[in-house]
């Protein structure tokens, strides 16, 4: 990949249009819907700043990609789970913030604090940090986290006094400094649960402690996407958003539109092949599906091995403005549409080559469809497509050329 062009595709992107020149298989992002969404939560935030959550390749839309333009759209602050996630930003030469919250004895604390990265530190990870930090004589800069309900990692309450006082003995030796206290939420997709009521009053409580044992925090930080968009009591110093950046709804009454959001993220390929088929032909592995009358089978080039789950046996497909369900079992590599009728094949109207966008925006399925179908959530659909799908890019801004 050339240096300084994250998104690997040369520059070309911005020129195609999809429409008229179909990707054979991709995932197209469209960085103003990120700068949009991005730009709104800020909005809805302020005076809160926002962190850019770009875990697991940014929710697999291409983290450094949506980073960029996150920054362009005025984010402060970028977010992972793991350091190794937090140094591919350095090596990206993102040179923003960025918090990284989930490790292992086997992390990366020393690069991570070689390259500024602020480590999240709920217990047993303060040892690992300040010995790195003691190794390269350069203070680490410490998220101290409470686990205020969600169960996850975050210090237990009966053990945050404790873990103040050690990470405050090791500011007072110049091996770090506690720059911010935050927590997560478990319930804020369901805005009417009493819990995040609770987590509140203990994250205020833990904040009281930590400021009354003499840290100067520089951030407190407890919402996520939910939280942002229905607890404005949440906010605090900064917001955590990930999905709604990606233009999704966390919550099941209502769409992204009814947010303001953006989807960025369309899942599109072009028909592989046609065929006419008789009343009664079994469609794919198991023969699930048998059809109904003769009709035309339309074969999507796209499966299990690009992320679409296999249970998603009914998951839409639209072609040609018109929109159809996935009928037998999903394949590794393909999935089959039943276009319901003859006569398509060698006319203009034969669907063969055209475009098949699984979940997109405006006009296309959402992809809540395509969790449904699944017995899973937007958030795991958009991440789970799989290296296999190459990723392109719409609208890319000043910075992401
Ligand atoms: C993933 C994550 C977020 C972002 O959550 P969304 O619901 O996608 O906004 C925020 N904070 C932490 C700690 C996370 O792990």
């Amino acid at each position: 990949m050339p240096e300084g062009d994250p998104t690997g595709d040369g520059g070309r992107i911005g020129q195609v249009s999809f429409s008229s020149a179909p990707t054979e298989r991709a995932v197209e992002v469209d960085l103003e819907a990120i700068r949009h969404n991005l730009r709104h939560l800020l909005e809805v935030a302020s005076p809160a700043r926002v962190m850019a959550v770009v875990k697991a390749d940014g929710y697999g839309h291409g983290a450094v990609a949506v980073a960029k333009a996150a920054l362009e759209a005025g984010a402060s602050w970028l977010g992972t789970a793991h350091i190794s996630e937090a140094l591919d930003l350095r090596r990206a030469g993102l040179e923003a913030p960025v918090l990284a919250w989930l490790h292992t004895p086997e992390s990366d604390f020393a690069g991570g604090i070689e390259q500024g990265i602020d480590i999240g530190v709920s217990g047993w990870e303060l040892d690992h940090v300040v010995a790195a930090a003691r190794r390269l004589e350069r203070p680490a800069r410490v998220h101290l986290k409470i686990d205020t309900g969600l169960g996850r990692n975050g210090c237990p309450p009966e053990l945050w006094e404790d873990l103040l006082d050690r990470a405050l003995e090791h500011q007072e030796e110049g091996l770090l400094r506690v720059v911010g206290v935050f927590s997560h939420l478990a319930v804020a997709d369901e805005p009417h649960r009493p819990e995040t009521d609770e987590q509140l009053r203990r994250f205020r409580d833990a904040v009281a402690v930590a400021e009354d044992a003499g840290a100067d925090l520089e951030v407190r930080h407890l919402a996520n996407t939910p939280g942002t968009l229905s607890r404005p009591d949440c906010h605090f110093d900064m917001v955590r958003v990930g999905l709604g950046m990606y233009g999704l709804s966390p919550f099941s009454d209502q769409s992204a539109e009814d947010l303001g959001l953006r989807p960025a993220m369309t899942f599109a390929t072009v028909v592989a092949g046609c065929k006419e088929v008789p009343a009664g032909q079994g469609v794919s592995y198991g023969l699930s599906y048998r059809t109904e009358r003769p009709t035309t089978l339309g074969l999507i080039p796209t499966g299990y091995g690009d992320g679409v789950p296999r249970i998603a046996t009914g998951g839409p497909v639209r072609i040609d403005g018109r929109t159809y369900p996935a009928v037998g079992r999903i394949a590794m590599d393909q999935l089959v549409v039943d276009f319901g009728t003859q006569g398509l094949i060698g006319t203009e109207r034969s669907p063969l080559g055209h475009r098949a966008v699984l979940f997109g925006g405006a006009g296309d399925p959402p992809v809540e469809e395509w969790a449904a179908a699944s017995g899973t959530i937007n958030y795991e659909i958009v991440t789970r497509i799989s290296g296999r799908v190459p990723r392109t890019y719409l609208n890319k801004g000043h910075a992401g050329d």
